[in-house]
Parts: structure tokens; C-alpha cells; sequence
């Protein structure tokens, strides 16, 4: 899938959102997501002994909060957004559920790419 600038643009935001409010061990990651009428969501994961939440998740409920409508593309950022962090796969299973032709934006943060949610690369740790 070919990188849009409005791509580009949503991992600028999910830099942003990072480095203004990912500051403490109780939010190390941020997501932004666009939806199919150019709007943009974002939100921080919660870091907690009692599970927390994944940013991803975190953006789905805003995005329903805010009556956004369909996610078309999300990108989650860490370390302060200097990289791409791909969805986990519960979140993998949850996004597919609510959007499931959404695009997924991951890779070295300097060349970003942008999959399919079903041909994220799996990773084995997340931050
Ligand atoms: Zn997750």
C-alpha cells in the first residue's frame, strides 16, 4: 500500500501526542488513528499492575465517545515517538473486529509503511 501524505501527517500526530504526554511509566505509547471522513483520533495507553490499556484501545473508545465513524489507518508510536510500534495481537483481534479493512502504519519511523491489519509484522516484544 502506497503511503499517503495524510499517512505521513498521522504519524506526525502520534509523534506529537507522544512527546507532549507520553512522560511517565503510566503512559509509554500513543496512537492516532484517521477515519474515513479525515478525522483524526488519538490517545495514550495506561500502564497498571491490574492490565491497563493499550493505546489502540484507548483510540477506539474515543473514537466511539466522539461518533468518528470508521477507523480507516492507525499508527502507534513509543520511546517518546521515535518508533513504530505494530499493534499487539490482542489488539490486532479487537481492531479487525471493529474495523477490518483498516490500514496499519509500522516499520522504522525514518520509512514507514503502511499494511493491511492481517499483514502486520508480528513482533515479539512491545515496550
Ligand atoms: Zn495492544
Amino acid at each position: 500500500m502506497t503511503m499517503r501524505d495524510t499517512d505521513r501527517a498521522l504519524v506526525q500526530a502520534a509523534r506529537a501526542v507522544a512527546k507532549l504526554r507520553c512522560r511517565s511509566a503510566a503512559h509509554t505509547l500513543a496512537a492516532a488513528a484517521r477515519t474515513v471522513d479525515g478525522r483524526i483520533v488519538s490517545g495514550v495507553n495506561v500502564v497498571h499492575p491490574t492490565g491497563g490499556a493499550c493505546a489502540e484501545v484507548v483510540v477506539v473508545g474515543t473514537a466511539a465517545t466522539q461518533n468518528a465513524g470508521e477507523v480507516e489507518t492507525i499508527v502507534t508510536v513509543g520511546d517518546r515517538g521515535r518508533l513504530l510500534v505494530a499493534p499487539c495481537d490482542p489488539c490486532r483481534r479487537l481492531l479487525a473486529e471493529h474495523f477490518p479493512a483498516l490500514r496499519v502504519i509500522v516499520g522504522p519511523v525514518e520509512a514507514p509503511q503502511v499494511v493491511p491489519l492481517t499483514e502486520v509484522p508480528t513482533v515479539v516484544d512491545v515496550p
